[in-house]
């Protein structure tokens, strides 16, 4: 998708106000001697924003706007290092509620629909983004919050929610907890909105089947608004994203070039119209690409691909580079084991070794058979022998926000 002239323009109001603010972003472009752009090819030479630059803007380095007009920070999690702080105008914060209310919209929630909100609150942008959309679109927010099942359980029955926001693990122990306490009759379930992590179409499955319900991929992250930039579509095919608010490029993770739509590569963000922290060409370190031509849903937006993964996701096993939606799909051809898996990489020996743990669902006893075979589809596809394990169904743990489906054990 090339920038077009409406988008450079926004870009280049932005550039004026990161320049004067005497941002980190501002001061690239100063040593640069850039003040506009004038062509795709001229936007495609702006230097890249990284998340290290926005750690060392910690704490109000990003703000481009003047204080008085701040009403509000996000922050992403700090798990290395220090945490990135993002400012927000009323006008960013008003604009993320009008891109989150679309996404709603294009999952088909109306003004009668209830939904239920399991992502968290406080610092970190999610649950409050999925609550000031669903109120915008006119809906009645249930505003839970992460955790006690028991609780999310009795106010679904009591207030008939009908759509579910959540993690695609929470979903998952949500669905297998109604399953086992035989409530599915009581659930008034229609629809789940379901962000933050990758899944696999394994999962997926099983949450839609089991619950009864349509399922919808949320995008986005703290540093650009948080989640509501895009939504996938009924047709599943794809996530469509706001492209009056973000201008999105894929690039080789590697050379830094843009890639050609359909080719997949790691997500550049850019915002157009954002005040207290615009980003020009932000790397997400996210995998996906842009799938070319119309949706069937006839929307004018364009979409991105389902995420893949991270760039650093990427693991190197005797000299092979593995992504772990590789393995992903490989266990997903699988049917007697369940979507839950876990992959170690520890060095043994000399040398790095995976292992792979799966749980074989109930009916199947041949655990040894079962693991030979996964190990020799991912020989054969992937070009290394991994140790698989075998588990019974429902030991690999559940958790109630982000499952860590991949430990590096080599640096321990
Ligand atoms: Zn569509």
């Amino acid at each position: 998708m090339e920038i077009s002239a409406l988008q450079m323009e926004q870009v280049n109001d932005r550039i004026r106000a990161l320049e004067k603010s005497g941002s980190f972003y501002g001061k690239k472009l100063e040593e640069a001697g850039i003040h506009e752009v004038h062509s795709p090819e001229e936007f495609k030479k702006l230097p890249f924003s990284e998340k290290k630059d926005l750690r060392d803007a910690y704490p109000l380095g990003l703000m481009t706007a003047p204080e008085e007009k701040i009403v509000r920070i996000h922050s992403s999690s700090g798990t290395t290092g220090k945490p990135v702080i993002i400012p927000y105008t009323q006008k960013d914060v008003d604009d993320w509620a009008i891109q989150f209310a679309r996404c709603y919209a294009m999952a088909g929630v109306t003004d009668t629909d209830r939904v239920q909100i399991t992502p968290g609150y406080g610092l970190w942008t999610a649950g409050i983004g999925f609550q000031a959309g669903c109120e915008r679109l006119g809906a009645m927010a249930i505003p839970m919050g992460p955790g006690n099942t028991d609780k999310q359980l009795e106010m679904m029955q009591s207030l008939h929610s009908t759509v579910i926001c959540a993690t695609s693990s929470y979903a998952l122990l949500l669905a297998e907890e109604i399953a086992k306490r035989g409530i599915r009759d009581k659930i008034s379930l229609k629809k789940g909105i379901i962000g933050s992590e990758r899944w696999s179409a394994k999962m997926r499955d099983k949450i839609a089947t089991s619950l009864g319900i349509e399922l919808y991929d949320i995008y986005g992250l703290t540093e650009i608004y948080g989640p509501g930039i895009g939504i996938s579509c009924q047709y599943n095919a794809g996530m469509h994203y706001w492209d009056d608010y973000i201008y999105l490029e894929i690039i080789d993770p590697k050379t830094g070039k843009n890639v050609p739509d359909g080719e997949f590569g790691e997500i550049v963000i850019t915002t157009l119209v954002k005040e207290g922290a615009p980003l020009i060409r932000y790397r997400t370190h996210d995998i996906s690409r842009i799938i070319p031509g119309t949706c069937k849903c006839g929307s004018r937006y364009p979409r991105l691909d389902t995420i893949q993964g991270r760039t650093d996701d990427m693991m190197k096993i005797k000299g092979v580079n593995v992504f772990p939606a590789q393995i992903e799909e490989i266990i997903g051809g699988f049917a007697e084991v369940s979507s839950e898996y876990q992959i170690r990489i520890s060095h043994l020996d000399g040398r790095d070794t995976m292992r792979i743990y799966v749980e074989a669902l109930s009916g199947h006893s041949d655990f040894a058979d079962l693991a030979e075979h996964i190990a020799a589809t991912v020989k054969s596809r992937i070009g290394f022998t991994p140790i698989v394990k075998v588990v019974e169904e429902g030991v690999l743990p559940r958790s109630t926000k982000k499952t860590a489906r991949v430990i590096d054990e080599r640096f321990d």
